[in-house]
């Protein structure tokens, strides 16, 4: 006996074999860029949109002179240049975005709105050019609901009165908004919820725990854990993330869904410090730095985050194989190597 389902041809990847550009917006970004040097390995052609606002040249400085490589420095926001990049392209992973709780709690508004305008934009102009979309939103639309997160789970925003809602709730409407373009203009699109990623060229200028705590084990300063450091994180390697995300265009049946991408070795932020000093070899101390010292009042931390990765696993074969001492050891041989940037407390 057949389900409905069953009796349904496989649905069509988002992308085929190489052949025209692929768009890789916020391609200088720290996923995008990871992202884009995988497309060229793989045989794409890249198109790379950035405005350069948190991501940076120096990121693409491996492919810099790879013959398949363009890029347009501006911003998706604006429609002329999201009509311009996707005019000849065969599908665009839209990464392009303002992250970093640092941010968000500085400049609610712009993240808020520079997150919706910028996928409002990109999605119009893919929608009119009928090009395939793979949106990269974040577990924060999760909240602080219940672990494991699975897809199907009711997003948490938070309360409006909170700050850090607005960026969840941004990420959630623009799902909502490429799906919309999904039913109302058969738009192929599939949405990646990225967990924590960690892995070489993370800033930690806007508050990203693993390269601040890498930097400050190498530099001999405390490390500087927030609350109690009872909170929990998965990390995945940006390598094996960039490769996830093109499996999931390259997978048949991925249209239309939301997928979870992340690690699902959950860690609290105390053992992460003390793995970082360990492998650094550092005698920084552990310093606790009460929450409300750094983020505003109504900030969340959400206690605890894990993936379910089944959706993943089934689309894909996901099976993340970088361990986190391996990734820490990793950065703190690129920290020995680059100058240091300075970190807010
Ligand atoms: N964190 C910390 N010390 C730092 C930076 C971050 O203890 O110097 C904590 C932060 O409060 C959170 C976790 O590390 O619980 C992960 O923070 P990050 O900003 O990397 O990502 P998030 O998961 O919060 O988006």
């Amino acid at each position: 006996m057949t389900s409905p389902s069953d009796a349904k041809p496989a649905a069509a990847p988002l992308l085929g074999a190489p052949a025209g550009a692929v768009v890789v917006t916020g391609g200088a970004g720290f996923v995008g860029s990871h992202l884009v040097e995988e497309l060229l390995a793989r045989g794409y052609r890249v198109h790379v949109v950035d405005d350069l606002s948190t991501g940076r040249r120096a990121n693409l400085a491996a492919v810099r002179e790879h013959p398949a490589l363009e890029l347009t420095v501006g911003s998706i926001a604006d429609p002329d240049v999201a009509a311009a990049v996707v005019a000849d392209a065969a599908m665009v992973f839209h990464l392009a975005g303002v992250v970093g709780v640092r941010l968000l709690a500085a400049e609610p508004l712009a993240v808020m709105q520079r997150n919706l305008d910028g996928t409002r934009a990109l999605l119009e102009a893919a929608a009119a050019a009928a090009v395939p979309v793979l949106f990269t939103s974040s577990s924060e639309v999760y909240g602080d609901g219940p672990v494991p997160f699975r897809e199907s789970a009711t997003v948490r925003p938070g309360v409006t009165e909170g700050r850090r809602g607005g960026y969840a709730c941004a990420k959630a409407m623009s799902e909502w908004l490429a799906f919309g373009h999904g039913e109302q203009d058969d738009l192929p699109v599939v949405v990646a919820r990225l967990f924590n990623t960690v892995g070489p060229r993370q800033s930690g200028e806007h508050g990203m725990v693993l390269p601040r705590f890498v930097q400050q084990a190498v530099a001999g300063e405390p490390i500087t854990v927030y609350g109690d450091g009872a909170q929990t994180r998965c990390f995945a390697h940006v390598r094996e993330v960039a490769r996830a995300l093109l499996d999931l265009a390259l997978a048949p049946g991925s249209r239309g869904r939301v997928f979870n991408v992340g690690a699902a070795v959950e860690t609290t932020v105390h053992a992460l410090a003390e793995l970082v000093r360990e492998v650094a070899g550092s005698s920084s101390r552990i310093a606790r730095v009460p929450f409300d010292t750094v983020f505003p009042a109504g900030f969340v931390d959400p206690p605890r985050r894990v993936p379910s990765l089944d959706r993943l696993e089934r689309a894909i074969g996901w099976a993340p194989s970088a361990s986190l001492a391996a990734i820490v050891a990793e950065l703190v041989d690129c920290a020995r190597d680059a100058p240091l940037v300075a970190l807010p407390r």
